[in-house]
């Protein structure tokens, strides 16, 4: 399995070499920032202790990666895996610094990671876990320190549970003035949430996917196929909102298998047939009614390969390799999942001509949301849904604009266009500060 951090290291190296022509009055600082950001600032590390309900008691590694901080706090998601490692959070860190330049949201980037898989807990013991996590990293994260929010496997109650334990922490040390809220995004809407927050990803994905159809001349969105890897948070979101603006999504999957429904599937009644279920392989969906002749089963590497006009990878890393990458037949990749492609089959896609919307910029709605939570809980004062949707089209507008520019300037793919754009307003950070 390819190395994720070797992977954002090989696509800094590839951006850094486009971007030194712009600093060749300023070599020596370029290549001093460009080399600190191929390692994180820091990261934390630890094994939590956690008293499981039979009354033995378990350890579990965890991790906080807090890359660069030149634009802001570190920013970025806490995920609960059994394949997070220490290269994992640290390249998932890497990507949140990009991520966060991208959109211009006044963010570094950030990763936490738990090796675990949480199905295999019951609910106290997750909240331990989460309680224990937070009591790791009390002193190492705040407002304007660090501020964690959910990603893969970890949902809004959890953070409900973060900020109930990190207040504890501030509490015992007479910190009562902090502010707890604004120390976790991603949280609960009764709990200092944001309105939009939960559809966010999904949502300012397909907001970019707009964009992108509009560009390549797609003008009947029924006739725009769409298969989807991936039907957790992001994946179901995403389906959701491109079914509801007229596209055809005709297949979703999950790590069991999903299904293929070439007229069209319904996501909404998907995911409620998969609730019930408990498994989406079984779910043939259309507007109409769930039938089993709707549809048939397919597998999770299958979805990637299935003749569709948009191909969207909303899971986990490295979906997309060497090994298969020859074999996607989508006209466009938009990467809704955190570094689904290696930089082996980057090149081989790029050769057979797929435009791809890369990851830092496709799935950027849920962070650029993240930080209008965070403005609303440090103002106290709280937005609309209407607001809060009103005020990401335009952001995600805009990075989707400026990528397709330099794409066409410099004659590069989407993600070394985005890229250039990313690093380049990192690099300067770093070099106001005189590094
Ligand atoms: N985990 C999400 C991501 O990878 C959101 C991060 C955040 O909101 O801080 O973008």
């Amino acid at each position: 399995m390819a190395n994720p951090h070797a992977n954002a290291v090989a696509q800094l190296e590839r951006v850094a070499k486009l971007l030194a022509k712009d600093y060749q009055d300023n070599k020596a600082s370029f290549e001093r920032a460009i080399k600190k950001l191929k390692e994180p600032d820091v990261v934390h590390q630890t094994k939590l202790s956690i008293k499981m309900d039979d009354g033995t008691t378990k350890k579990f590694q965890a991790f906080r990666s807090q890359h660069n901080n030149a634009r802001g706090p570190y920013k970025g998601g806490i995920r609960y895996h059994s394949d997070v490692s220490l290269e994992e959070v640290k390249a998932l860190s890497t990507w949140m610094t990009w991520k966060c330049a991208v959109t211009g949201i006044p963010y570094g980037g950030g990763k936490g990671g738990i090796i675990v898989d949480p199905k295999k807990l019951s609910k106290a013991e997750l909240q331990r876990l989460s309680r224990a996590y937070t009591d790791f990293l009390s002193d190492k994260i705040g407002p304007w320190i660090d501020v964690p929010a959910p990603d893969v496997n970890t949902t809004g109650e959890i953070m409900a549970w973060m900020v109930d334990q990190y207040q504890k922490n501030l509490t015992k040390k007479g910190l009562v003035q902090e502010n707890p809220l604004g120390t976790f995004t991603g949280k609960p809407l009764g709990l200092g949430g944001s309105q939009g927050r939960d559809e966010a990803t999904g949502l300012g994905g397909v907001m970019v996917l707009d964009k992108l159809a509009e560009k390549l001349g797609y003008k009947n969105k029924k006739k725009v196929r769409i298969a989807i890897q991936g039907f957790g948070n992001v994946g179901y979101w995403f389906a959701k909102h491109a079914h509801d603006h007229g596209y055809t999504v005709v297949a979703v999957s999950g790590s069991r298998g999903g299904v293929y429904v070439a007229n069209g599937l319904n996501p909404e009644k998907t995911l409620a047939c998969k609730e019930k279920n408990g498994d989406l392989t079984s779910c043939f969906c259309t507007d109409k009614a769930c039938a089993v002749g709707n549809g048939k089963k397919i597998s999770n590497d299958e979805v990637l390969e299935l003749d569709v006009d948009i191909l969207v990878p909303a899971a986990l890393e490295n979906v997309i390799h060497k090994g298969n990458a020859a074999k996607v037949r989508a006209k466009a990749i938009i990467e809704m999942a955190n570094g689904p492609i290696t930089p082996e089959a980057d090149e081989i896609l790029a050769k057979n001509g797929v435009i791809l919307v890369p990851d830092v910029l496709a799935n950027s709605g849920g962070v650029t949301v993240s930080y209008f939570e965070w403005v609303q809980n440090l103002q106290g004062y709280y937005w609309t849904h209407q607001e809060v949707i009103s005020k990401l089209k335009p952001l995600m507008e805009t990075s989707f604009a400026e990528m397709w520019a330099m794409k066409e300037k410099h004659q590069v793919d989407g993600r070394m266009a985005t890229y250039l754009t990313a690093v380049k307003r990192v690099v300067d950070a770093m070099i106001l500060r005189g590094i």
